[in-house]
């Protein structure tokens, strides 16, 4: 029955299903791993629009995880989104005529990446269960993804996950995320120096490959591929409501870092599904903006800014769309990324492959957007949402902003810009609870012996 096939973008590794694919994350070539043939999505639409999220969420997931038997697939996307705290999981605001809001931050840890981490978690799961052997996960983040990917492992069976933080770098609350779970199979790593010391280990141990094998050692990081494909369900649950709604075109804007949330959106204008454009809206890391507006690819550095989940300028998903781009040509994609990789950067010379434009913003427009948007419409953005509502609407065409945090999680900024103290129950909670972490040297040996111990 499993007919969906899925290749890598570099095209040197073999053809895998989408168990494989979820379980191996990176393509054994290096390359990501895409689904050989979209499927038409246009058949399926008038009855997708009379589901809840949930059940539509399943019904697209099992065009492609078809070598997972259904209901157990059912059950894993049922668990997944019951952990949210609003019955329509990805609620659409409307502020007015031709604007809404997609608010992607009613999962446990309040921010977008819980769509795909709260599945993948089960995923995971499945696949010990399936082998009998215990997986290892261990990554870096400067904030989200750390606590997300937390959130989707803590307490399952047979996983453990360690995750590597600057030391002092990451948001308060996002530090109490992660480090005040209680769950045993977590275990948080502080280390001095900055996100790109805490993730230069990780690569490093992910080289070491008798201790990969020892000790069942996995990524989670957002080229997974079940990642971008759980995140398409929100864009086509928007679609079918605004269909509902008899609105046509409409414009998805979209707070970018890793291009992996506006892949996702863009992944279903190529399933058919009419009447989507998108807008990929950067902060002051704008390698992505320029990309767009100009066609030229080219890595600046990092700087630091109010919407931290956003300061990237080598976005990991940005090889998917590059094989688009280049109509699946993966010797095209290996020439392509060893030119990125040495700092040689990318041109080309139509990066709007159907219909994507751009916009950045940096700090002080974060600030003063929070404070627009407050005044005009009453609504509360946090920082990277701020950056979509900055870009100036298409004539005759609605916009959607998606919310990619919540605003009680970056108080700070907020408060700054409109004098109010978001807040969140779940974030209040976390106040009363310990902080376990663990401080190590910056030094790949350390952290290797830590993880053997505890793993
Ligand atoms: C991760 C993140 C982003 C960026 O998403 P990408 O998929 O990397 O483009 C934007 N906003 C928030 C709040 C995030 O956590």
């Amino acid at each position: 029955m499993a007919s969906m096939r899925y290749v890598s973008t570099r095209g040197l590794a073999p053809v895998v299903s989408f168990s494989e694919a979820v379980t191996l994350g990176l393509a054994p070539d290096g390359g990501l791993f895409v689904p050989a043939e979209l499927p038409d999505l246009r058949p399926h639409l008038a009855a997708w629009g009379k589901l809840g999220y949930d059940d539509l969420a399943f019904e697209f997931l099992r065009l492609f995880a078809d070598d997972v038997p259904t209901e157990e697939l059912r059950g894993m996307v049922r668990a997944a989104y019951t952990t949210f705290d609003h019955a329509d999981r990805a609620p659409l605001v409307r502020l007015s005529d031709d604007l809404a809001v997609l608010e992607l931050f009613h999962g446990p840890t309040l921010a977008f990446k819980d769509f795909a981490l709260q599945l993948l978690g089960r995923l995971y799961e499945r696949q010990v269960r399936l082998t009998g052997r215990p997986i290892t996960v261990l990554g870096a983040t400067s904030g989200d993804t750390g606590s997300a990917a937390i959130h989707g492992l803590l307490g399952r069976p047979g996983v453990r996950i360690f995750i590597l933080y600057p030391n002092g770098r990451v948001a308060p609350l996002q530090e109490r995320q992660m480090a005040c779970t209680g769950a045993d199979n977590v275990f948080p790593i502080a280390i001095p120096g900055s996100f790109d010391d805490a993730q230069k280990i990780v690569k490093d141990l992910f080289g070491d490959r008798g201790f990969v094998a020892d000790v069942g050692l996995s990524a989670i990081n957002s080229i997974n591929l079940a990642r971008v494909l759980a995140q398409c369900v929100y864009y086509l649950w928007a679609r079918l409501r605004l269909d509902e709604a008899g609105q046509g075109e409409t414009e998805f804007v979209v707070p970018t870092g890793n291009f992996g949330n506006v892949l996702a959106g863009w992944m279903l204008s190529r399933m058919q599904v009419p009447g989507l454009r998108f807008c990929v809206a950067t902060n002051r890391n704008d390698i992505l903006h320029r990309f767009f507006s100009t066609g030229d690819y080219s890595a600046g550095s990092v700087e630091p800014s109010l919407a931290p989940s956003m300061d990237i300028q080598a976005a990991s998903n940005f090889e998917r769309y590059v094989w688009f781009l280049e109509n699946g040509d993966s010797a095209r994609v290996r020439a392509v990324m060893a030119d990125v990789a040495a700092g040689r950067g990318y041109v080309s010379h139509s990066p709007a492959l159907g219909s994507v434009r751009s916009a950045r913003l940096d700090d002080e427009g974060i600030r003063a957007v929070i404070a627009r948007v407050y005044a005009d419409y009453g609504y509360v953005a946090d920082p990277h949402t701020a950056c979509g509502f900055a870009v100036e609407p298409l004539s005759g065409v609605s916009q959607v902003v998606l919310a990619t945090a919540s605003p009680a999680k970056f108080p700070d900024t907020v408060r700054a810009a409109i004098g109010l103290d978001p807040r969140h129950p779940s974030l209040d909670a976390l106040a009363d609870h310990p902080i376990v972490r663990h401080e190590l040297a910056a030094d790949a040996s350390v952290v290797r012996d830590f993880v053997r111990r505890h793993a």
